[in-house]
């Protein structure tokens, strides 16, 4: 006999992990948008001080963590959520708004562990293609709505697409939306986009309390290997129901001592956000000399389509046996497209040059 699982096993994709962990050292890691510089050393320093203390709990309020967002946000600490890496908040948004009956809303081709959320609740996702330019369409995000829907999900800048739109067309289509509707803005890359002040979205708060920005330490604070990610909320309501329906421990001592240390230095994430614009620069340039054209980034990647009479497959796995892991885009919603993060100099470089030698140029 086996085990027996319930219905919803069977539904919830399983996230496919890159395969990148048994590897040399020399291999360039280009597939999951991870920041190529290790943590500050004042941030590995402030992890080191926790270690002699992991025999306690961490703090299951967060204080200091919620107290320090809020010092740089103006949000108040009773309306940040901090999770787990900011996955962990999404899946509990999805737990706590959604089940069969309820509807989701959000675009397509978008962050993969949105489908998660459809499957695991039972309710109705609802995936409203991009437009030609490979952003959001919406007006034909906010033309789905209805008595039903309780999340709409806005990724922006978008992954896997790095396109971004702008602040004043969200916040006209926050005028659209229902109170009870909650939109969730998924802005874990925002720190890239040069076309907007990261934090001009926070003011949107004031005016809509249904309103939730979901950010993270994992891209820009380069530091998805502690889980650490938050909730910016427009009302008290969001933060205590997705507390509720989570174990009370979802953040570890280690990853609230090291956001809140990495929060002081934002001078180093102004230098990470100048690094990622020239490698922007320079992966564009070298991939219009092979003649692609990517789509406008705003984000720490790359998004294009191959050329024609190129299987993606054939190039993902020749970059891999040349030592450089990309995202293949048939994982992500669109067959024959690559994601490429922005690695060092040295790794742009070399993806360059070996995508060169694969597409023959
Ligand atoms: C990387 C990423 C996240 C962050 O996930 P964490 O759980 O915080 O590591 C969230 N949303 C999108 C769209 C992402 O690409």
């Amino acid at each position: 006999m086996a085990i027996e699982f319930n219905e919803r096993v069977a539904r919830i994709p399983v996230y496919p992990a890159a395969s990148a962990y048994a590897l040399p050292e020399d291999v360039a890691l280009l597939a999951s948008n991870e920041a190529p510089d290790p943590p500050l050393p004042a941030v590995q320093e402030a992890v080191a001080k926790v270690l002699g203390g992991l025999n306690r709990y961490p703090d299951p309020t967060n204080a200091l963590l919620r107290r320090a967002l809020s010092d740089r946000t103006e949000v108040p600490p009773h309306r940040i959520a901090i999770g787990n890496g900011s996955c962990d908040i999404l899946l509990a948004a999805g737990d706590a708004l959604l089940e069969p009956g309820a509807e989701l809303v959000y675009a397509w081709p978008s962050f993969s562990v949105y489908p998660h959320l459809e499957a695991a609740s039972g309710a109705r996702g609802i995936r409203v293609p991009l437009n030609d330019r490979q952003e959001h369409d919406l007006d034909a995000m906010a033309a789905e709505i209805t008595a039903a829907t309780r999340l709409v999900i806005v990724c922006n800048p978008n992954n896997p697409t790095s396109t971004a739109i702008p602040l004043a067309d969200i916040a006209r289509f926050l005028e659209k939306v229902p109170r009870h509707v909650c939109v969730l803005l998924d802005e874990a890359y925002c720190e890239y986009n040069t076309l907007e002040d990261p934090d001009s979205s926070i003011d949107l708060l004031k005016k809509h309390d249904n309103l939730v920005l979901l950010r993270t330490f994992s891209k820009i604070y380069g530091l998805c290997g502690l889980r650490v990610g938050y909730a910016l909320c427009g009302g008290d309501e969001f933060p205590t129901a997705v507390n509720q329906v989570r174990q009370p421990f979802f953040c570890n001592q280690a990853a609230q001592a090291a956001a809140i240390e990495a929060l002081k230095h934002q001078d180093a994430v102004a230098e990470r956000v100048e690094r990622a614009v020239i490698a922007r620069v320079e992966l564009e340039s070298g991939l219009a000399e092979l003649g692609i054209t990517p789509a406008d980034s705003q984000a720490n990647f790359a998004w294009f389509d191959l050329p024609d009479g190129y299987e993606e497959k054939a190039i993902v796995d020749g970059l891999a046996a040349r030592g450089v892991l990309v995202r293949a885009g048939s994982a992500l919603g669109r067959e024959g497209a690559l994601r490429v993060t922005y690695g060092t100099p040295q790794q742009n470089d070399r993806f360059l040059h070996e995508l060169g030698v694969l597409l023959g140029a």
